[in-house]
């Protein structure tokens, strides 16, 4: 059993507070320098004089202390440690020499970390956070390991890697055309770009590109790069269903020949990518232990089931079931909400969607290619877009989630939520015994909203917007940010909400296990023309039907695994896939 103690140094604010956390320190109290200032003027927590009473975490105004006792750490697996409070890795994977090997862990349980260790980019420091690491450290440490092997290779500079960032935003601000950024890592960009659907932004500045054709890009330079170690941080972010399948195929590809190593949010991607993972576990910001490799199958239902036999780790309460969605009977009882034919035309774009009704506690997805006209339909509803032509539905509340959120109030989630209370429009008593729980919001209610992480601000969103009561929810891309473990008790969440309260909810995303938990039915946009001027919505239709429809146009059946029936992506050309293939079933057809 080892003590840690964190301190969150990003929400640490020694200046604004009155130093609650020492002066309440039951130690410090008897006498003993439990917690003490540091050299930067902010708390240093003493790991051997903590009692772990927990009053200091209770106390902090900021929720910027954690205090672990943890049973899994051995101290001798440390491999890197961020300063005293900081968080620390134990274990690294092994990557083969070839394949693809996958990463599947919570925010801030060191998977991006782990990538840069194996990289070399950062040396190793084996939990001594005073003096940086050095390779003959390392490779005395691990003597007589596979890592061993790895590391010296690295140290030589033998062995080649190139890691694809998680935070590809970043690239915006570089001033180079797509091209030259690319091919800049000394690989060829054209046959790359057209690999990953880019060629047509071959001459714009990164400054131009949208967040899904930054990913494009960063993956492109990776690929183009010729390097023995592909290390591949959340390639999926930013990217519609339809470049996640086709950058899938294309990581395959190289994995046949290459080694690859992703870390990746949307199951349904990963399982089809890698051929085993490792699975992390810890706790967010404090340490994370990464598991030894699983086959993908079994990595995956481990997951779902949340129970890590072989090392006796549970790191979830509850398994996440999925069902096979039955057909729905052609009239829908209980409709609740009617939608005319609707029209909008921006100068440059424009939409047209399909009538369609919403029934009494359904949710139902909206999914399709970027730039297709998902966030305007939502706006329309949501009357903040005027529709060109048709009016919508008169007489529903609505609650509305956008998909780019901001935090320009300097806030809590507390503050927000006590300056509604007593407002008709937020149920106070749902925000806080339903939603904040549900969504796994109790430690961040005092930290300012500007101060959140993406995946922290969007389920504070997410909680604001379902605490509205209202007819209909319209929820824009809610899973972006947020790891597996927080994409699949959202959309459990969001689902229970819908049903008890017999209301309905329209959520636009991308990840086809989240929308296959949350979601009855499925309305499906598509580009009209090649141009991207004109887009076309339709449905909903019920699950399977509007999968098959999408999934066509992107030509990748998936099936439906037989122990936890979550739907998988077949392999191209095996036996399940041509068969679906010719009886035009994309979605659901067999259970294997
Ligand atoms: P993941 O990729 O699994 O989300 P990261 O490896 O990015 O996790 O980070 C794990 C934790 O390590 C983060 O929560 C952060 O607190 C800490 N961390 C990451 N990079 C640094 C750094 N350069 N200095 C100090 N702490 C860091
Ligand atoms: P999606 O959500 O499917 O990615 P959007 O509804 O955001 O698509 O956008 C569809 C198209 O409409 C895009 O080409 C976008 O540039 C254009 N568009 C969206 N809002 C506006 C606006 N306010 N003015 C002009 N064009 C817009
Ligand atoms: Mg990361
Ligand atoms: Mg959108």
């Amino acid at each position: 059993m080892t003590r840690i103690a964190i301190l969150l140094e990003d929400r640490c604010h020694p200046k604004e507070c009155q130093w609650e956390c020492q002066a309440y320190c039951p130690p410090v109290r008897m006498g003993q320098e439990c917690i003490v200032e540091g050299p930067l003027g902010r708390p240093i927590i003493s790991e051997s004089l903590c009692i772990g009473c927990g009053i200091c975490v209770h106390k902090c105004p900021f929720d910027a202390i954690k205090i672990l006792n943890t049973p899994e750490a051995d101290e001798s697996e440390i491999v890197h440690r961020y300063g005293y409070n900081g968080f620390r890795l134990y274990r690294l994977p092994v990557p083969p020499a070839r394949g693809i090997t996958g990463l599947l862990g919570p925010n801030g349980t060191g998977k991006s970390t782990a990538l840069r260790l194996l990289a070399g980019a950062d040396v190793p420091n084996l939990g001594d956070f005073a003096t940086p690491g050095t390779w003959p450290r390392v490779l005395e440490h691990y003597r007589g390991t596979a890592l061993r092997a790895h590391f010296d290779r690295v140290a030589k500079g033998e062995l080649r890697s190139v890691v694809k960032p998680q935070y590809v935003d970043r690239l915006a601000e570089e001033p180079l055309r797509v091209a030259e950024y690319v091919g800049g890592a000394g690989g060829s960009s054209a046959r790359v770009l057209e690999d990953v659907g880019l060629a047509h932004r071959a001459d714009r500045s990164l400054g131009e590109l949208s967040g899904g054709e930054l990913q494009l890009a960063a993956i492109a330079r990776t690929l183009a790069t010729d390097a023995d170690l592909y290390l591949i941080d959340e390639p999926s972010s930013y990217l519609d269903i339809v470049h996640r399948l086709r950058i899938a195929r294309v990581l395959r590809r190289l994995g046949e020949t290459k080694s690859v190593l992703v870390v990746e949010h949307d199951l349904a991607l990963l399982d089809y990518l890698a051929d085993e993972a490792h699975l992390l576990y810890g706790e967010a910001a404090a340490f994370g232990v990464i598991s030894h490799p699983i086959p993908m199958r079994s990595a995956i239902n481990t997951y779902l089931t949340g129970y890590l036999r072989d090392e006796n780790v549970r790191f979830r309460t509850e398994s996440v079931r999925f069902v096979a969605h039955p057909p729905k009977p052609p009239m829908r009882q209980n409709v609740l909400v009617t939608f005319p034919e609707l029209e909008k035309s921006f100068p440059r774009f424009h939409l047209a969607v399909g009538a369609g009704t919403l029934a009494k506690g359904e949710t139902v997805g909206i999914v399709g290619p970027n730039a297709t006209g998902k966030t305007t339909f939502v706006r329309m509803l949501a009357g903040v877009e005027t529709p060109t032509k048709g009016t919508p539905p008169p007489g529903v509340t609505v609650s509305y989630k956008p998909q780019y959120l901001r935090a320009n109030q300097p806030a809590s989630l507390r503050e927000r939520a006590a300056a509604l209370a007593g407002d008709p429009t937020f149920d106070a008593k749902l925000f806080e015994r339903d939603l904040v729980p549900g969504l796994h919001l109790e430690g961040v209610l005092d930290v300012a909203l500007p101060d959140l992480s993406g995946g922290e601000l969007q389920r504070a969103a997410v909680a604001l917007a379902l605490a509205r009561p209202a007819t209909l929810y319209l929820l824009d891309e809610p899973s972006a940010y947020l790891d597996a473990d927080e994409r699949m008790s959202m959309a459990r969440l969001i689902r229970r909400q819908v049903e008890r309260q017999a209301v309905s909810a329209l959520v636009v995303d991308h990840d086809v296990y989240f929308l296959d938990l949350a979601c009855d039915e499925l309305m499906v946009f598509r580009p009209e023309g090649d141009d991207g001027a004109r887009g076309r919505g339709d449905g909903p239709f019920p699950m399977r039907e509007g999968m098959n429809r999408l999934l066509r146009t992107v030509d990748i059946t998936f099936r439906r695994d037989a122990e936890t029936l979550r739907p998988r992506i077949n392999r191209e050309g095996s036996v399940l896939d041509r068969e679906q293939r010719s009886k035009g079933e994309y979605y659901y057809e067999a259970v294997a």
